[in-house]
C-alpha cells in the first residue's frame, strides 16, 4: 500500500479497528511521516453451486433474488426481509464451513424462508422451483400449509402465475 502523499511503500500500521469483517488501520509512512487509512476486507470464500449433472457454477446471489422478488410481486413484504434471504442462505453454508451447496438444497433453505415470510411468495416460488405441471402438486403444496392462505383460493394463484407468463 504505496503512501498517497509521496508514493513511498513502505508503511507502519499505527492502530488497527476491527468492525464485523471489515478492519481499519491507520498507517505511518516510513519515509515521510504522512498518516492514512487503509481497510481490510475479509474475503469470503466463494459458495459453488452443483447443478443436475454435476457441473458447478459460482453462487449467483442476484440470480436468487430475482426469483424471490418475482415470487414477493405485489407482496406486501419489505425488502429487508426479502434480501435476508440470500444472506440466509450464504451464511447457512457458511457456518457448515461448506464451498458446495447443491441448487436443489438452496431452492429448499429459500422455500422454507419463504414459508416463514409469507404463504403466498411460497407456493409461487415452490410453483416455478418444484416445476409444477398440474392443479394437483398446487393442492398438495397448499394443504402441506396447513391452511388455505387468506384472501386467496389456489384457483387465483394459478390464474396470477399465468398471467405473469404473458407478460
Ligand atoms: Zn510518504
Amino acid at each position: 500500500m504505496n503512501c498517497p502523499y509521496c508514493g513511498w511503500e513502505e508503511s507502519k500500521v499505527v492502530d488497527s479497528r476491527p468492525k464485523e469483517d471489515t478492519i481499519k488501520r491507520r498507517r505511518e509512512c516510513i519515509k515521510c511521516g504522512s498518516r492514512f487509512t487503509t481497510f481490510e476486507i475479509v474475503e469470503k470464500p466463494q459458495l459453488m453451486v452443483e447443478k443436475k449433472g454435476g457441473t458447478l457454477e459460482s453462487f449467483d446471489r442476484d440470480k436468487l433474488m430475482k426469483g424471490v422478488y418475482t415470487a414477493m410481486k405485489k407482496r406486501p413484504v419489505p425488502i429487508d426481509r426479502i434480501n435476508s434471504i440470500a444472506d440466509y442462505v450464504e451464511s447457512y453454508f457458511a457456518n457448515e464451513q461448506r464451498n458446495v451447496a447443491r441448487s436443489k438444497e438452496i431452492g429448499a433453505l429459500v422455500m422454507s424462508r419463504l414459508r416463514e415470510i409469507d404463504p403466498i411468495a411460497y407456493i409461487r416460488f415452490a410453483s416455478v422451483y418444484e416445476d409444477f405441471t398440474d392443479v394437483d402438486s398446487f393442492v398438495a403444496i397448499i394443504s402441506e400449509l396447513g391452511h388455505k392462505p387468506a384472501g386467496e383460493d389456489p384457483e387465483n394463484i394459478i390464474k396470477t402465475k399465468g398471467d405473469e407468463e404473458n407478460e
